[in-house]
């Protein structure tokens, strides 16, 4: 049986490179974040996860940035991080807007 040929290897390039630009600016928004420009730092963070919404991104890459306002969600700075009852997943909460979002703790 022949393998479909241009489309589904197209879309899966694009989305290589969509996944690579989403982490690039991630770590951009981190770095803006880590040296105080918060403005900066949404910038970049909005911008990724507006690539984020036209491609499949990995959970892990989603759970960077807050879903609702769109900020870097960096530990201590915009996010506060508790492991929830049970210890079965991880609460995110956003400092900016107060949305919470869990994470599934794995080892
Ligand atoms: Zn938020």
């Amino acid at each position: 049986m022949l393998m479909p040929r241009q489309s589904p290897k197209a879309k899966e390039i694009a989305g290589r490179i969509a996944r690579d630009r989403v982490q690039k600016l991630l770590v951009l928004s981190e770095n803006a974040l880590e040296s105080g420009d918060m403005e900066l730092s949404l910038r970049y963070s909005t911008l990724a996860s507006k690539i984020q919404s036209h491609f499949r991104v990995r959970p892990s890459l989603r759970n960077k940035v807050c879903k609702k306002c769109g900020v870097f969600l960096l530990s201590g700075v915009t996010s506060s991080t508790r492991l929830a009852s049970g210890g079965h997943f991880i609460a995110v909460k956003c400092l900016v807007c107060g949305t919470e979002l869990h994470k599934v703790y794995k080892k």
